[in-house]
């Protein structure tokens, strides 16, 4: 009689390979060995360099090199699939580097306006914090926020000007009828002046809910405090 199992196991294999995002060969995994590995060089040794106040950021790696091209394909090429391992990446470092205030906070991604998110099909910082809590274990809150407009691409602008441009871009999001009793840690992909988070923070703050910091997948060599990679 046939053994039927390994010509079934290599069909399967076949479907269930996809080509790697960045050097296109096939592989079963979101992105492939070399590939992850180049990334995990852009790893923070000490992801919580910047977690103090006035806004405590926690950061997994340095945008440049590969993370940055990595963010590219992740937001203007169609790789949702890049989020889901950036996130998983992020909760590691959580875990390993757990910040000392750590009181099992609420996350909520950076929203995207309702117009980029048709444009995208995929919030990148929504599906980051989704994966970042599959590994952390700690609760998600997708509709935390609501982005209220489209703002100007923060790139091309100033920091004064940053922070104009973000004025009342969020409000309370649905997923908070009621208060939360745990603060919340917001997700996003990039770290680079805290504009961002600044707004997102005096919109919770506005109805009385504390924000314990920002996880971010990169930090640009802006962002605050000593340039220690
Ligand atoms: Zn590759």
């Amino acid at each position: 009689m046939p053994n039927w199992t390994q010509p079934f196991k290599n069909l399967l294999n076949i479907f269930l390979q996809s080509n790697c995002p960045f050097c296109q060969r096939p592989t079963t995994r979101e992105i492939c060995l070399d590939c992850g590995r180049q990334l995990q060089q852009c790893h923070l040794k000490n992801p919580k360099a910047l977690w103090k106040q006035p806004l405590p950021v926690f950061a997994w790696g340095k945008y440049d090199g590969m993370l940055k091209q990595a963010i590219a394909a992740m937001k203007y090429d169609n790789h949702p699939e890049i989020a889901r391992v950036l996130g998983q990446y992020l909760g590691q470092a959580w875990l390993s580097h757990p910040p000392e205030d750590n009181s099992q906070p609420i996350v909520v991604p950076i929203p995207l306006h309702k117009t980029k998110l048709k444009e995208r099909g995929y919030n990148q910082a929504a599906l980051i914090a989704e994966n970042f809590c599959l590994v952390t274990g700690l609760q998600l809150k997708p509709q935390g926020l609501q982005r209220n407009r489209q703002t100007t691409a923060q790139f091309s602008l100033s920091a004064q000007e940053r922070q104009q441009n973000l004025t009342d871009a969020f409000s309370l999001g649905s997923g908070f009828r009621r208060l939360p009793k745990s603060p919340i840690l917001l997700v996003d992909d990039i770290y680079t002046t805290g504009a961002t988070a600044k707004s997102a923070i005096a919109t919770l703050e506005k109805s009385g809910i504390q924000v314990c910091g920002l996880a971010a997948v990169a930090r640009t060599a802006q962002g605050r405090g000593p340039r220690i990679y």
